[in-house]
């Protein structure tokens, strides 16, 4: 819809609370096109006008998307009471409406999308589309070209599903290994269960891409930025 009401407009874009938005038009803190509106009522188009609160502008944005590297410690959940989440840390958001692009465990670190847009969500999530999705671990155990064979025919879960082939490249072959994982699926726990399945454990584990997305090296654990249009247009 490109004509909403200006306090939702303002609202949607975190301003304040429908009602505190109500608050500021009635003071005459906001103006459209340079004229101070003083009805919430008052419709507003989302691509023409040009809103501003305490004459500063308040563009408005249908959709956001961001790349987190998540950090350990932190769930992938919108919200929670107790724990911090993966949307806690996009403090600059505009929407109230963001969700994670899938999940990483909470001990898991690395690439996370977050964002609003329901329709690019499913085209990475659905099994359908069989998007890759890269992960580097650490492994305690030996990591041989058996498991790189295994891995290849799928392996079978403590709870008896096979699992889809993945690509499995070793990095180093130690008492602990270091390898990077590329799957489609994307099961509860999948890559920590799939080398539980050839008996070693996973004691570091980061998603380094997702479909064409690489996570930005230049960002450190808890930072994100906006995804380029350039990443946004080879996603969809
Ligand atoms: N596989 C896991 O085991 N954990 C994750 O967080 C992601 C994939």
């Amino acid at each position: 819809k490109e004509q909403l009401r200006l306090d939702k407009y303002l609202a949607d874009m975190s301003i304040g609370t429908r009602s505190e938005v109500k608050q500021y038009i009635r003071k005459g803190l906001i103006k459209v096109n340079n004229e101070i509106i003083r009805k919430p009522e008052q419709k507003v188009n989302i691509n023409t006008d040009r809103v501003l609160y305490n004459d500063e502008e308040v563009g408005y944005a249908t959709f956001e998307y961001y790349m987190l590297n998540k950090p350990a410690g932190v769930i992938s959940a919108t919200e929670d009471p107790r724990q911090e989440t993966v949307i806690d840390l996009i403090s600059d958001k505009k929407r109230k409406d963001l969700f994670p692009v899938g999940r990483l465990d909470k001990d898991t670190e690395g690439l996370l999308i977050i964002t609003n847009d329901g329709d690019l969500t499913h085209n990475l999530l659905s099994p359908k589309k069989h998007v890759n999705k890269t992960y580097y671990a650490k492994i305690d155990g030996l990591v041989t070209n058996e498991d790189v064979l295994a891995f290849e025919e799928g392996v079978e879960l403590e709870d008896g599903y096979k699992t889809q082939p993945g690509k499995l490249k070793i990095l180093k072959s130690d008492t602990e290994s270091e390898i990077e994982l590329t799957i489609q699926e994307g099961k509860f726990h999948q890559v920590k269960r799939m080398f539980e399945a050839v008996g070693k454990s996973v004691t570091y584990l980061k998603r380094i891409s997702m479909g064409t997305l690489k996570l930005d090296e230049n960002l450190k654990l808890g930072e994100y930025r906006n995804l380029t249009e350039e990443e946004l247009n080879r996603l969809r």
